[in-house]
């Protein structure tokens, strides 16, 4: 059974928008942007399996099949932040690809720390791995073709949140920061409201053609077009 949506942005940027019942998060591929053999960037692999028993994991596993794209090709995950519907999955696909981790060095320690307790309120095994490297704020060059991210860190709904902006495709992979007409939530341990204000500020001001939340709020997940990006910001200002 396939609960995610294959959505195509463009040939290298690939979402799969969830669909199942219960809780999961959108996943993202960079497809064929790094050099050697395992060529692929996944952003957040999310649960594999969630609070409903639905095999989330499985599930990513088939989207990514139906475009080619096998999980043993992956050779680095980016965690946008460490929430369990978010990363939970790293380990599967480090298993079949060895695959390096990376994630801002303010979300690795807060996931050492705090973020324990989290995983223990769900009733899951906590994440253990040592990231490849820390992201940092800028551009994050990945190796083939010049393909380049931009790593935007955006505290607030948890300390080392980090949203992805690809400038010349115009798309903005904003994780848990800003969803269709609504925002992260602050309520969990290291969630600051303040932070999470001047983040989504930061990222008003960029040219956004494509926002692609971690979760949907609508049922096509993606919020595509200029008017509706623009409009989307000016509505979420009514959280603050
Ligand atoms: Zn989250």
């Amino acid at each position: 059974m396939v609960s995610h949506k294959p959505v195509k942005l463009d040939d290298q940027v690939y979402c799969y928008i969830w669909q199942g019942m219960g809780n999961n998060c959108n996943t993202c591929v960079f497809v064929n942007v790094l050099k050697g053999d395992r060529p692929h960037v996944i952003i957040d692999p999310g649960h594999i399996r969630n609070e409903t028993g639905e095999e989330c994991f499985k599930s990513l596993e088939r989207a990514m099949a139906s475009d080619n794209i096998k999980t043993e090709d992956i050779g680095l995950i980016i965690n946008t932040h460490t929430h369990p519907d978010h990363c939970e999955a790293n380990e599967r696909i480090v298993e079949q690809s060895k695959a390096g981790i990376t994630l801002s060095r303010e979300e690795d320690e807060f996931r050492k720390t705090v973020d324990v307790n989290l995983y223990k309120l769900f009733g899951i095994k906590a994440p253990q791995f040592t990231p490849l490297f820390h992201l940092q704020e800028g551009a994050l060059d990945l190796g083939k073709d010049g393909f380049q991210v931009q790593v935007i860190l955006t505290p607030g709904h948890s300390p080392g949140s980090v949203c992805l902006y690809l400038p010349e495709k115009k798309i903005l992979i904003t994780g848990d920061v800003i969803f269709f007409m609504s925002i992260g939530r602050t309520d969990f341990p290291g969630g600051d409201m303040l932070q999470l204000k001047n983040s989504i500020d930061k990222l008003s001001g960029l040219d956004v053609e494509y926002i692609v939340p971690g979760h949907n709020t609508e049922p096509n997940g993606i919020i595509r077009g200029k008017d509706r990006v623009k409009r989307n910001f000016e509505a979420i200002q009514m959280f603050f």
